[in-house]
């Protein structure tokens, strides 16, 4: 890189221009509503070229894309993406969770594959004027919320694996409903040993489209035997990564009475969840007395920790009745309780509540979704409109 680039215009939020649809579509029945199957009536892009750096954004009608059968995108899977909710409050106020979180992932995921970085901020203001533009897609029912899907991806017309000198960064969004729209359902989990999802060194810890393809079939596998995700084991100790799409959570009680929240540390195989963090957050706050939440272990009697977890300590605190909780965290469904892991021919059984969730998921959920929801208020909602 040269010093050039970084004179280069950056995203100006000041520059974005507006076309607005003729034929807005009619608004789906929330109740048809199925995650990702309906988008909006506009779309955010953004260009880049090396040359030029950022062009001017666009908020245009939702539709295709035009690019050349070469576009790099299509050969090398030069693509990242992102995913996060706008919220409607009882208010009418919308907001977005931690938004300044998934810029700056973005920006982490477009690094690792030479896709060119940009103000993070900028793009913030841009998400808010796209979703005032189609706000009224947000069903005002509690629980439903705008899924925004940020996505970076390499035009260059041209083989040859390098860093690409075109780019689009375009952003839709999808009303989405309940992940759970009937409580929650606890899934059994397949301890996949037959594939792995990420590798020391390798892409696991950035949202890169490279990451999913080939989770599709193990996935499919995992369903014929019977259970619903993979979950992703690490080396000949089969160390715990993820459930699926989503980060890993753990509660153990430990010999000594306390409760044990753990995941596994951010060691370049784990996507560093926004929802994990969020979690993580949560509960420190909880364990260190300055932010109590209602229903959890009283501080003292909970530790929160980032540290390697293997099978075999899940497998005998299964069997001492230690297991107390296992659970995913992500966007879509916040979280995510497991009730069975099939492990080498074996089933480990996992408690849950007659509401599908445990001691710990259960508070620090209604705490999150609290926050999401703007029932509490909180530093993390960013408002995008009052009403
Ligand atoms: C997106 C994602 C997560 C969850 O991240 P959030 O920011 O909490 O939505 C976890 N694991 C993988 C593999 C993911 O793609």
């Amino acid at each position: 890189m040269t010093g050039e680039l970084t004179s280069l215009p950056d995203i100006q939020a000041s520059k974005l221009e507006i076309v607005t649809t003729k034929s807005p579509k009619p608004l789906p029945s929330s109740s048809d509503l199925v995650f990702g199957r309906t988008f909006t009536d506009h779309m955010l892009t953004i260009p880049w070229t090396a040359n030029t750096g950022w062009g001017i954004p666009k908020i245009q009608p939702y539709g295709p894309l035009s690019l050349q059968p070469s576009a790099t995108v299509f050969h090398y899977a030069q693509e990242l993406f992102e995913g996060l909710k706008a919220y409607r409050d009882t208010t009418g106020r919308v907001t977005m969770f931690r938004p300044d979180m998934n810029m700056k992932r973005m920006n982490t995921s477009a690094k690792r594959v030479a896709l060119p970085n940009f103000d993070g901020n900028a793009v913030i203001e841009l998400l808010k004027e796209l979703i005032r533009k189609d706000k009224h897609w947000i069903p005002d029912i509690p629980g439903y919320s705008l899924y925004i899907r940020p996505t970076l991806i390499g035009t260059q017309a041209a083989l040859g694996v390098q860093p690409p000198d075109e780019a689009l960064l375009f952003v839709i969004c999808s009303p989405v409903g309940p992940y759970y729209p009937t409580g929650f359902k606890p899934v059994a989990l397949y301890g996949t040993t037959e594939y792995s999802r990420a590798a020391p060194g390798g892409i696991g810890s950035y949202k890169l489209g490279a990451n999913y393809a080939p989770g599709v079939v193990a996935q499919r596998e995992a369903a014929a035997k019977g259970y619903a995700q993979n979950l992703w084991l690490h080396g000949p100790e089969h160390h715990i990564t993820e459930v699926g799409t989503m980060n890993t959570m753990i509660v153990f009680e430990q010999p000594n009475g306390v409760t044990e929240l753990v995941t596994p540390p951010l060691d370049g195989m784990i996507l560093p969840g926004v929802t994990r963090d969020s979690v993580l957050t949560l509960a420190r706050e909880h364990a260190e007395g300055k932010t109590l939440i209602e229903g959890l272990p009283e501080p003292g009697k909970l530790v929160v920790n980032e540290r390697p977890v293997t099978m075999k300590e899940v497998k005998e605190a299964g069997q001492d009745g230690r297991l107390v909780e296992f659970f995913g965290t992500g966007t879509a469904a916040v979280i995510s309780p497991v009730n069975k892991i099939g492990y080498l021919g074996q089933d480990i059984m996992i408690p849950t509540g007659e509401d599908g969730m445990g001691p710990v998921s259960r508070p620090i959920w209604k705490q999150l979704v609290g926050i999401q929801s703007g029932i509490i208020s909180h530093p993390w909602s960013v408002t995008v409109t009052e009403h």
